[in-house]
């Protein structure tokens, strides 16, 4: 079924070859190519295994199973990748086994910041040339990574400036680990400052959103993977809590469904953005093949299954979605379901037509969604500044030379 998912793209995947993917290299396994066509995939890396996997890779080299231990402790938990520091490994093994594991994946080719440098977008380049974004945003509660799943994405949602562009490719498990790994060590290193004006004190990534580029449930076996990744106990993942993450879908059913049965406790949020199929149809077009009311159902069903309440992400699109009628058919479609919904005020990608509803229409669409005692808030909407917020992801700046590599 994950195959069938995994194929499910509604523009054409075009994947790119460019330069920088030298000859011989081990590629990741993955998902299986659209016959024909070329695939380049990232190299293996140490993010891509879980631990048997990493004493299998090791053993391979020649190495005792002991050596993946050591350098899972590096990676996952003093978040090094850097063969250099790992002095506990004999010079000749730490060449080998970081050359042959810790393969550079993604460089930095551009960080903006904004909030006071609170909020952190780094535009990354793959191996093979594709651009993606995340983005770190540092609460006095939280630090939450907004990691990218795909480059590009195919579910071509009309407002949404990653999905204009198409599906470039899907990532790798370790591609997507290491974002979450890059904001973690900044974090470590007191990189980011802790408010507007305040010094950067060392902390953790708390929450990591899968809200990047791309759809995660079309990624679906990387994806999954990288959640273990980020959720194991250190030293085998980055142990970050499973409740922390939330995995964010236009509502591929058959996945929602797949993911429901995982035994994870990781939050699930839906882009609904229209209660009824007619306007849903044009919003995220992936309503054509799942409907509203299928795509809640399994949404419920995913509730039940983990006892999370799911969030309903709804973008509000000035004349568009905001009308009254459609918040009193949204509340009676989510009223007594463990349900929370985030409007987030659109954030208009270049050349929209559409724009962010007027704030009073706002207030009215919540106030009616709260008096029939749905829980609902309106979503933070960090980064529009440095075009790192919800939709805006999009990778089109002309990148700056590299700034440092992951
Ligand atoms: N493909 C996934 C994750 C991507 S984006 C998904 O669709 O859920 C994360 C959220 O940002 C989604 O709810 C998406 O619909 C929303 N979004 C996309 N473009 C937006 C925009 N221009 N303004 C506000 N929210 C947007």
């Amino acid at each position: 079924m994950a195959e069938a998912i995994e194929s499910l793209q509604l523009s054409p995947a075009e994947p790119v070859r460019g330069p920088g993917v030298p000859a011989g290299t081990v590629l990741a396994g993955g998902e299986p190519g659209v016959p024909g066509k070329r695939h380049v995939r990232p190299p293996r890396h140490l993010a891509d295994l879980d631990q048997a996997e990493r004493r299998a890779a090791v053993a391979e080299l020649g190495q005792p199973g002991y050596r993946a231990d050591q350098l899972s402790r590096h990676y996952f938990a003093r978040l090094t990748d850097d063969p250099a520091d790992m002095t506990d490994l004999p010079a000749g093994v730490r060449a080998e086994l970081g050359g042959a594991l810790l393969p550079p994946l993604l460089t930095a080719q551009r960080e903006l910041e904004c909030d006071g440098g609170t909020t952190r977008k780094t535009l990354w380049r793959a191996v093979d040339g594709a651009f993606v974004e995340s983005v770190l945003m540092r609460y006095p509660d939280r630090v939450t990574m907004c990691v990218s799943s795909q480059a590009g994405c195919g579910m071509a949602c009309p407002f949404c400036a990653t999905g204009q562009a198409g599906l470039t490719r899907n990532l790798s498990t370790a591609e997507i680990v290491t974002q979450v790994f890059a904001g973690a060590r900044a974090m470590a290193a007191g990189a980011v400052p802790g408010g507007p004006g305040r010094p950067g004190e060392a902390g953790r990534v708390s929450n990591v959103v899968f809200m990047g580029m791309g759809e995660p449930l079309a990624n679906y076996r990387s994806v999954l993977a990288a959640v273990r990744r980020i959720t194991d106990p250190a030293p085998a993942g980055l142990g970050i809590s499973q409740r922390s993450v939330t995995v964010s879908t236009v509502g591929l059913v058959p996945a929602i469904r797949k993911l429901a049965a995982e035994d994870l406790s990781v939050r699930l949020a839906v882009s609904l953005h229209a209660p009824d199929d007619e306007l849903r149809d044009e919003l995220v077009p992936v309503n054509r093949r799942w409907k509203v009311a299928e795509v809640l159902d399994a949404a419920w069903d995913y509730a039940a299954a983990t006892g999370r309440r799911v969030s309903i992400e709804y973008a509000m699109i000035r004349d568009i979605n905001d009308h009254a009628w459609r918040a009193d058919r949204l509340a009676g479609l989510l009223a007594g379901r463990l349900a929370h919904v985030n409007l987030i005020p659109l954030n208009p990608t270049p050349g929209s037509k559409w724009t962010a509803s007027d704030p009073a229409v706002a207030a009215e669409f919540l106030d009616r969604l709260a008096a029939r005692g749905v829980p609902v808030t309106v979503r933070d909407t960090r980064g529009t500044q440095i075009d790192g917020a919800c939709g805006q992801l999009a990778a089109s700046t002309v990148p700056a030379p590299a700034k440092g590599r992951q």
